[in-house]
């Protein structure tokens, strides 16, 4: 990210479709992360998207650079459902590789995931990063496994919320 407090992303690459403008006059409540079951960049889940009637407002990358693809204010096309995607933030995360390898992650892009979970609940007066309230998981809205390793039980799960937790507490001033 160029800037974790005004979440200004490291490259912006905006959606021509597949988006609502403006959120309906609802607010941001909550974070809804996926994880792609791809390995992508910023610019190969763009593509993606032209076709299939779906999006997000950021993408992580393995290497940890951060695209946004819908602007905050504007409602993205993830969690399968309207009332979710209107109050939420929708942060997509590259894999490192395949199925074969179980969908396996990256360090640097938990690490940056996690850190920008966390941006987003400073930004939004949303609290502390907590798993099932501000921290939601693609799965709990529709049926999917997205975004397994990083839900609860999964293998990045726990690394990624002491992560987030860790990085708002930096971010606002309550750490010790
Ligand atoms: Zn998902």
């Amino acid at each position: 990210m160029r800037n974790w407090e005004t979440l200004d992303a490291d490259v912006v690459l905006l959606m021509d479709r597949h988006f609502t403008p403006g959120r309906g006059g609802r607010g941001v409540e909550r974070v809804v992360m996926h994880h792609n079951a791809a390995v992508l960049t910023v610019e190969q889940v763009h593509r993606v998207w032209q076709d299939r009637p779906a999006s997000a407002h950021y993408q992580v990358e393995s290497g940890g650079r951060i695209g946004q693809l819908v602007w905050d204010d504007d409602t993205a096309w993830h969690a399968a459902d309207p009332d979710v995607n209107q109050t939420s933030i929708g942060i997509e995360v590259s894999n490192s590789a395949g199925a074969e390898q179980d969908w396996p992650i990256s360090d640097t892009a938990i690490e940056e995931a996690a850190h920008l979970a966390a941006a987003v609940c400073a930004h939004f007066d949303l609290g502390r990063p907590a798993a099932g309230t501000t921290i939601r998981w693609h799965s709990e809205f529709a049926a999917t496994t997205c975004p397994y390793h990083l839900a609860p039980g999964g293998r990045y799960h726990e690394t990624f919320m002491d992560r987030a937790g860790h990085w708002f507490d930096e971010m606002t001033g309550a750490a010790g």
